[in-house]
């Protein structure tokens, strides 16, 4: 019953703290650090096994340090005179790539020419696969007036989601980058990142909102021009389905509460081919020859990666990641359809369900806690490996922290309830040991071990004890008369006036049959002599109830020896005790023994 009741309160404690949990926001906030950690080891783990490589068609054209010391040698300023970009393009083109787009923004500044940037902003008229990028931002407007977008840089979305919500990447502001450019191309794309509270860069924007309107990422329209080439896929909407999947022909592109896409990481250093802006520079002015660099077909990002250019992210990957690496792994996770996907919340709680009611098994059903221990430890080994495994071949995010937790905490509480539980069967077993079935009183066997306890006791500390034995007058006929239903009835109330009329720290036994005992510490002769004569007299006095509202008079004789008067060792104060009963017995009964 206890057990039960036990059982039921730790399952209820344990949905009370499940649901406590999961609507606490702080509480949320802590675990989502934490689990996001274990997103980039998981990462990183998948790296070190060399488990994913990168998309071999996605070439980086760097501003590197060796670039950038180039640029300041040769033309004295950075940024580049945008005629040198145009120039590049026209050399690229040559060789035939699939797209070419650039992570920088060419805003208006004291810097511009208008020749050079009027040769760039020919560029975009003249190749339609040629993208660049914006930025969204909050700035105030008396700072900077928001300027109106194109339209056909907008594109329709619709969120059939519950769970997403726009709002972190809605923006009021923007720099803008050059008119001509907004006007002859729509190869435009945002490029805004969303950071975790830890700074860490783990989810790129599919869209961003500007006022009411959808914008897309820049590597988002770099993919779809991949995926409409090879997939015959160019669609008119974006749909986002109610389990939060941005649906694009194929692939289901899951997306977080924020809109944003997990990006899934395939290297923590240097992972795209790069080749140094600055050659490709020396080779389109003559200095040097063409090395023959390959870009058939390929996605060529233009960006920074020298350190003083300050376009660096940290990412689950690494501390110090390029924001065009980002860039071309975002473009790399669409064009591969290698997105990670972050499990429903409930699929969470489900899992966290099952490991605690596993472990609280475990632990009730083991009986070596050590073995115990080790099973359940062993179940979060695994489920810790099987979450990396549907990382590494699923692109499945199982959350480890919050099911791990409950886990545990099943793990701790039922250890607890375990304990509880045994301490009561320790408790009655005790009990059992020690007492008598029929009167409740204490067993023979405890009798003689208190016995020896007060000799011990009184030895050391030099003090004296008593004993009383006494026994039921013509028990045998009582029996005889009233049946031994009737005499056991009687020997539980004389059990029951004995324990009434001593102390709490005198010790009442069954000595055996109808004889039963008393041990009463620190106590001398003589008020032995009258607490024997005191339970004589109530015993006689008190009516006995029998089945069927009869009511009889019992009587005892009884005998007393006191320690250390009557002898030193147990069995000569028993046989005191006894010889001064058998006095009792023959002096008439009813009595306490000379
Ligand atoms: P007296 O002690 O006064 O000399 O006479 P007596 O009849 O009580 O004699 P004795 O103590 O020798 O007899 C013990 C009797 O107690 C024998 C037995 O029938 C009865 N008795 C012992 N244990 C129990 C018990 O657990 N239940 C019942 N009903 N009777 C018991
Ligand atoms: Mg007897
Ligand atoms: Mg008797």
């Amino acid at each position: 019953m206890l057990k039960k009741i036990l059982y039921t309160i730790w399952f209820l404690l344990f949905l009370v703290l499940i649901f406590a949990t999961v609507k606490n926001a702080n509480f949320n906030a802590f675990i989502n650090v934490i689990e996001n950690r274990t997103f980039d080891l998981r990462q990183n783990f998948m790296i070190n096994a060399g488990a994913k490589s990168v998309n071999k068609d996605i070439v980086i054209v760097a501003v590197d340090e060796a670039s950038y010391e180039y640029i300041l040698d040769k033309y004295g300023e950075w940024p580049l005179s945008r005629d040198i970009y145009a120039k590049l393009v026209d050399y690229l083109e040559s060789k035939n790539p699939r797209s070419i787009a650039f992570d920088l923004m060419f805003v208006k500044s004291f810097k511009s020419r208008p020749e050079s940037d009027k040769a760039l902003v020919e560029i975009f008229g003249k190749y339609q696969n040629v993208y660049t990028a914006m930025n969204l931002d909050n700035q105030p407007e008396d700072l900077r007036v928001p300027p109106v977008l194109p339209e056909k840089l907008s594109v329709n979305v619709e969120n059939h989601s519950k769970n997403i919500d726009f709002s972190n990447l809605t923006f009021t502001n923007c720099r803008s980058i050059l008119q001509e450019i907004l006007n002859i191309t729509s190869n435009i794309g945002m490029i805004n990142v969303a950071r975790a509270d830890d700074g860490i860069l783990r989810t790129m924007p599919i869209f961003v909102k500007y006022y009411d309107k959808y914008y897309p990422q820049l590597g988002l329209k770099v993919g779809l021009d991949y995926i409409k080439a090879v997939e015959r896929y160019s669609p008119d909407k974006f749909i986002i389905d109610n389990k939060s999947n941005l649906l694009l022909g194929d692939r289901k592109i899951y997306l977080d509460e924020n809109g944003g896409a997990i990006l899934n990481w395939y290297g923590s250093t240097a992972t795209y081919q790069h080749i140094p802006i600055y050659k490709l520079i020396k080779v389109v002015n003559g200095e040097i020859k063409d090395e023959g660099f390959d870009f058939n077909n390929k996605i060529i990002y233009f960006g920074t990666t020298a350190s003083s250019l300050f376009d660096i992210k940290t990412v689950p990957v690494s501390r110090t990641y390029p924001g065009v690496e980002v860039q071309a792994t975002y473009v790399n996770n669409i064009i591969d359809n290698n997105f990670i996907r972050k499990l429903d919340k409930s699929y969470t709680i489900l899992a966290g369900i099952i490991l605690a009611i596993i472990t609280g098994v475990i632990v009730m059903k083991v009986t070596s806690a050590f073995v115990a221990s080790l099973a359940s430890l062993s179940i979060y080994v695994v489920y810790i490996l099987a979450s990396y495994y549907a990382m590494k071949y699923g692109n499945l995010w199982l959350e480890i922290v919050y099911p791990l937790l409950l886990a545990v905490i099943a793990f701790i509480s039922a250890f607890i309830v375990k304990y509880l539980i045994k301490s009561r069967d320790f408790e009655q077993q005790y009990r059992l040991a020690t007492t008598d079935g029929l009167t409740d009183l204490y067993n023979h066997r405890y009798f003689q071990e208190q016995m020896r306890m007060q000799i011990e006791n009184s030895k050391r500390y030099e003090t004296e004890f008593s004993l009383i034995i006494l026994d039921i007058d013509f028990f045998k006929k009582f029996n005889d008369t009233f049946g031994h239903q009737a005499g056991d009835a009687v020997l539980r109330q004389v059990a029951q006036t004995l324990k009434r009329n001593v102390r709490s720290t005198d010790i009442v036994c069954r000595y055996g049959g109808e004889e039963m005992s008393i041990i009463l510490p620190n106590t001398g002769k003589s008020v032995a002599y009258s607490t024997a004569e005191k339970i004589c007299k109530r015993v006689s006095d008190n009516k006995f109830k029998l089945i069927g509202d009869k009511e009889v008079n019992v009587t005892i004789s009884l005998g007393v020896s006191t320690y250390p008067y009557d002898g030193n060792a147990a069995s000569e104060l028993i046989e005191s005790a006894d010889k001064r009963l058998y006095n009792a017995k023959n002096n008439g009964r009813n009595q306490v023994g000379q």
